[in-house]
């Protein structure tokens, strides 16, 4: 059934991606079914996204009420959940004002216009320039591609958006060499995601922190897959005491619902976009709003922070102890429920395959990475079980 159900999408669907031989049906918690039947324990989440699982009790009584209501209208008009969520962000990152997108790369898209627009009001023209790392990961669309650290994906898309200068990430003085009189910006991901799962040092956050404010420049950090508590903090700048001036979210912003944004801090919101340099049709939606809004509210009421802070020494040690017991496995890495093995001697895809088999869910990241990302919600039990899964098929 589902060879035939795969053939099927082949024959619509662009072939973008390499999709593993599967064909998902339904959720209940943090385990996932397959049209066959067959469940899997999910450490993968859709890439980050479900940090609730599936059908979190309250998740979908939230969208349910406000698909009662009103599903979209246009940004011409305020909405209550757009209010509701946009204050339930602020409150907790304690940042100033809000912009709702789509996706992830439009938030990317929409904070490097933020970027650009403050230092054109600055400096009364245009022509800025903006530092990216190399090994980041900020989505697809031409202007988030532009500051994506990959040849592999820029390559064929060139020209680019231009005036963006590389440097590499957690080495401040490689940062500091591309700073020029027209950097308008530093954009980096305070924990690179698709890059193999490199946290940034407190000394290199702090270290661009102090030059952003030295030379007047925006800090954009992206949050979009280390965020919303996944680090067991709402953001995992706050982990290291960092404000950005302008942060990126998507993914488990919504849990499930495409939902993104970009936030500005007051000095950042005070003098860049203003009524007629940014919008989009859908982005903060009133059904994409409720879901942020619920989102909040069930991690507020339920704990979920204070949940994956408590077991995340359990998952560390864990994967501590793979890292121990097999060869192939050389070190871990990450924060939180965002966390890498390091694979050595076999590739990462073969791994991801035979778990698959197995019933787990997991993802790659980098070349070398075996990237765990389950939900939040995920307990010491599902968590003992992924570990047994990973060592049978090893
Ligand atoms: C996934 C991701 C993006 C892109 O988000 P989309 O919703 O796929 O556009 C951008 N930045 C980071 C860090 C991501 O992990």
């Amino acid at each position: 059934m589902m060879k035939e159900q795969i053939s099927r999408s082949e024959e619509v669907i662009l072939h973008t991606y390499n999709r593993f031989p599967v064909v998902l049906d339904h959720g209940e918690g943090v385990w996932l079914y397959d049209t066959e039947g067959k469940k899997y324990l999910d450490f993968a989440a859709g890439i980050a996204v479900n940090a609730l699982g599936y059908h979190y009790p309250g998740y979908d009584e939230g969208l349910k009420a406000q698909i009662d209501k009103l599903t979209h209208i246009s940004n011409l008009y305020y909405t209550m959940p757009m209010i509701q969520a946009g204050e339930k962000l602020l409150k907790a990152s304690g940042m100033n004002r809000v912009f709702f997108t789509n996706s992830g790369a439009e938030a990317v898209e929409g904070a490097l216009k933020c970027a650009k627009k403050y230092a054109y009001k600055r400096d009364g023209h245009a022509g800025h320039e903006i530092i990216a790392m190399r090994h980041s990961f900020h989505g697809r669309t031409i202007g988030a591609l532009s500051v994506t650290g990959n040849a592999h994906y820029q390559e064929p898309f060139e020209p680019l958006m231009g005036g963006v200068r590389f440097a590499d990430f957690n080495d401040l003085e490689s940062v500091r060499a591309q700073v020029t009189e027209k950097t308008c910006a530093v954009i980096c991901e305070t924990i690179q995601g698709e890059g193999g799962i490199y946290p940034a040092s407190m000394e290199f956050l702090k270290g661009l922190r102090a030059l952003c404010d030295e030379k007047d420049m925006l800090l954009i950090l992206d949050e979009i897959q280390c965020g919303m508590g996944r680090t067991g903090s709402w953001f995992a700048w706050q982990d290291f005491g960092v404000m950005p001036d302008i942060m990126t979210c998507a993914k488990a912003l919504g849990c499930g619902v495409p939902v993104g944004a970009f936030v500005l801090n007051e000095r950042a919101a005070a003098a860049s976009l203003e009524p007629g340099d940014h919008g989009t049709t859908y982005g903060g939606n009133p059904l994409a709003c409720a879901a942020v809004s619920t989102v909040f509210d069930l991690f507020e009421k339920d704990g979920i922070l204070d949940h994956v802070k408590e077991t995340t020494p359990y998952l560390e040690k864990t994967l501590d102890d793979l890292v121990k017991k097999y060869d192939c496995f050389t070190a871990r890495r990450g924060m939180g429920f965002m966390q890498g093995l390091v694979v050595k001697g076999r590739p990462v895809g073969e791994i991801v395959s035979h778990a698959l088999a197995e019933g787990l869910l997991v993802i790659s990241a980098g070349t070398d990475v075996l990237r765990l990302v389950p939900p939040l919600v995920t307990g010491r039990e599902e968590i003992d079980f992924m570990a047994e899964i990973l060592g049978r098929i090893l």
